[in-house]
């Protein structure tokens, strides 16, 4: 069933989990993440993001995620992922998306505020929920070494994300603490202070990007401090595109493309179902 952001969040806040945010640019990856939330009985976040496009356009499978999340026997938010302007939000809030994200996180703070104050405006007459951005996250999505380390200069300052969410009414901030997107190159060093502070200083739940390859631990702790959304895509892919090459490794009178896309999703479902076991308690149902 689809529900909104604010009732996932309302969810991780009870439960004091975080909610999957799992980004699925191609078919095998929604397929893969409901069929892991529908195992482990939780909710769960299907995202789009803006700069997937040149895999598969929103308008093309953003009605795929949106029929999918409505017949799920879990509830499914269907969320924008770093939407870079007003008018992909209205895409898909028409294509029934429950939930954008306005990342106005390289503009200047003046802009970032009227920008996603705009977007939440926006997205009420949805009845949608928003997240915004403060602080620069690194990315290496494209596997450059060199951008896989956190910079701290770019790390979100509490008192600011204050006076973000009290002038934009943001549903939940995504903050910069010390992960990145994509690999990360060095070990990363997350600060759990910082995020207990921007918790308590913001007000609302606080989201995390760049949830692939962190421990365990890292998760639990940063969920103990308030993180109630975890975006994660690089090593579920990562999983898609091994399990593809076991198939093809060791049978060699594979000669279809399906054979392949199956194994993918396979693999893609067991690597979230994996990471879902960590950041929700999964021994509760959904209530
Ligand atoms: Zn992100």
């Amino acid at each position: 069933m689809l529900i909104g952001l604010k009732d996932a969040l309302d969810y991780a806040e009870d439960h004091q989990c975080a909610i999957a945010a799992v980004n699925t640019p191609i078919f095998e990856s929604l397929v893969a993440t409901i069929r892991a939330a529908e195992q482990l009985n939780v909710p769960v976040i299907l995202a789009h993001a803006q700069s997937h496009e040149k895999i598969n356009r929103i308008t093309d499978i953003g009605p795929a995620m949106v029929s999918l999340a409505e017949r799920a026997s879990v509830p499914c938010v269907v969320h924008i992922d770093h939407g870079e302007d007003l008018h992909y939000i209205r895409t898909g809030l028409e294509l029934g998306f429950t939930s954008v994200m306005l990342d106005g996180s390289r503009m200047p703070f003046e802009r970032n505020v009227e920008t996603t104050a705009e977007a939440v405006q926006i997205a009420d007459g949805y009845g949608a929920g928003v997240e915004g951005e403060l602080g620069v996250m690194t990315g290496n999505e494209n596997g450059d070494p060199d951008q896989g380390v956190a910079d701290e200069a770019l790390y979100t300052d509490p008192a600011v994300a204050k006076q973000f969410v009290e002038r934009t009414g943001v549903t939940c901030l995504a903050a910069s603490f010390g992960t990145v997107h994509g690999l990360y190159h060095r070990e990363p060093k997350l600060n759990f202070d910082l995020v207990r502070s921007l918790r308590r200083e913001a007000g609302v739940p606080i989201v995390m990007h760049g949830g692939s390859g962190l421990s365990n631990e890292e998760y639990r702790r940063c969920i103990a401090e308030g993180v109630r959304k975890i975006n994660y895509y690089t090593y579920s892919v990562k999983a898609g595109l091994d399990g593809a090459r076991r198939l093809l490794d060791q049978h060699s009178d594979v000669f279809v493309y399906p054979d392949v896309a199956s194994a993918a999703t396979e693999a893609i479902a067991s690597n979230v179902k994996a990471f879902m076991t960590c950041i929700y308690d999964a021994d509760q149902a959904v209530a």
